[in-house]
């Protein structure tokens, strides 16, 4: 029996929190109301929330979980529990995978190993490459969430610097291109003028000024130049300059707003500072950057320029962060406390919990025409998260669900708690404990 009503929950949607019950049956939403319910409650198993609030469940349209291939350092059903433990329901993942997911037939790989393993829902990216265009042209975009292009380089490479067909990528895309902007002749004149002054051993310091401001800003600039010129859907991934915010427009009408950008949990967490406590571990693509820039990226969220937070959830074996700055890959894992580290914002009245809901739940959702997620609404699929806020806790390496097993986050404190995660209406995780037995499902997109 896969019924539950949801009793005296703090429910937050589509800008408001109403204190009222929700009945989930055959893994739909087929009730949410004010007070308490006067449907029948014997056919389903009831959850009294105690006030806790009640969301829609997470949507994170920027993760890799390393399958196939790189699986020391990831896979889908490791990190699929760490998403639903953090309250992410949906994931969609990038294409750096080995081989990399750049057919349809090496995508459709993916959603058959994810339909074995996975215990959230799952999306997968086609990545772009300077000569897969017929393969991009042939991407259905009812059953794909979009197009990677790395317009930088990234781990894996994947790399699209050829002008020519980088253009012919935003013109014929048929599906939203979602874009890594990091100028690469730019870091590699940062990064030869720190080698000549430190040879190998560049300080992590240094890696803002080698992944510097321009070359993101001139990637990102260029990227809207190209979107622009053919009406190209394109979502800038993980901004991190407080400079790139001019080139993004107030908004959330997804229909006419075509270019869109997303923030991490890192670069609204950390700023540089952090480095000399935090070394490798906070080594990003593109870099965590200024005090400056952290702050502007929360403000470009209240005013809509940014659309949704995500994580880049990027996981690493622990050994491969120890290496020297050359040598250590960037990226780390996130996808178990995004939502956590946003609720503390939260506590610290930098966020409501209502805009944490819109940045992470309905607007990727809306963004990238996810078909009936995203939302507590009647005929949803029930992906659902629910969470005590007043809950204190220190993030340690015991309670990880990640295979690499360590997080940048060790030792934070928060004050809030995910207790309760459902997946279509299945009860995936309460209070510790997961039923490892629950499948997510492949998202479906509305037509555009
Ligand atoms: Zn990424």
């Amino acid at each position: 029996m896969d019924n539950y009503l949801i009793i005296n929950a703090r429910i937050v949607n589509q800008g408001s929190v109403v204190t009222g019950f929700v009945l989930v049956r055959g893994g739909v939403i087929r009730a949410v109301a004010p007070g308490a319910p006067q449907v029948e409650t014997d056919q389903a198993e009831v959850i009294d929330a105690g006030g806790k609030y009640l969301i829609p469940g997470v949507i994170d349209d920027h993760v890799h979980f390393r399958e196939p291939g790189l699986t020391h350092k990831a896979e889908i059903a490791t990190e699929s529990k760490a998403a639903v433990a953090g309250g992410v329901t949906t994931y969609m993942e990038m294409p750096n995978t080995s081989p990399p997911a750049v057919t349809i037939a090496e995508l459709e790989q993916k959603y058959a190993r994810a339909a074995e393993v996975s215990l959230a829902n799952y999306s997968f990216y086609l990545g772009a490459t300077a000569d897969n265009i017929r393969e991009i042209k042939n991407l259905d975009p009812a059953s794909h969430c979009g197009v990677k292009l790395f317009m930088g380089s990234s781990t894996g490479n994947m790399m699209v610097n050829n002008p020519g067909a980088r253009e012919r990528i935003f013109a014929e895309s048929p599906a939203l291109l979602a874009v890594h902007c990091e100028d690469d002749s730019i870091i590699r004149r940062n990064l030869a003028a720190q080698e000549k002054v430190f040879g190998e051993n560049i300080p992590i310091g240094m890696h803002p000024q080698i992944r510097s401001e321009e070359a993101c800003f001139r990637s990102s600039a260029l990227a809207v130049e190209l979107a622009r010129k053919h009406q190209t859907r394109l979502h800038i991934l993980h901004v991190s300059t407080a400079r790139e915010l001019e080139l993004f427009e107030k908004g959330t009408d997804f229909e006419k707003k075509k270019i869109t950008g997303e923030a991490c949990i890192h670069h609204l967490w950390f700023h540089d500072a952090d480095y000399e406590r935090k070394g490798s571990l906070i080594k990003w693509n593109p870099a965590v950057k200024t005090a400056g820039d952290r702050d502007a990226l929360l403000n470009g969220l209240l005013e809509d320029r940014l659309d949704v937070i995500a994580t880049d959830h990027a996981p690493h074996a622990i050994e491969e962060k120890q290496n020297n700055y050359s040598e250590t890959p960037s990226g780390g894992p996130m996808v178990q406390h995004s939502l956590v580290a946003m609720l503390e914002l939260v506590h610290r009245k930098k966020l409501t919990i209502e805009k944490v809901v819109e940045k992470m739940c309905h607007a990727p959702a809306k963004l990238f025409r996810v078909k009936a997620r995203g939302f507590i609404l009647p005929g949803y699929r029930a992906d659902l998260v629910l969470v005590d806020m007043e809950s204190e806790w220190t993030v340690s390496r015991r309670g990880l669900y990640y295979k690499c097993g360590w997080s940048p986050l060790e030792g934070e404190l928060f004050h809030s708690q995910v207790t309760h995660t459902w997946v279509n209406g299945k009860l995936v995780f309460m209070n510790g404990m997961f039923n490892e037995m629950v499948r997510g499902e492949r998202v479906e997109f509305e037509e555009g």
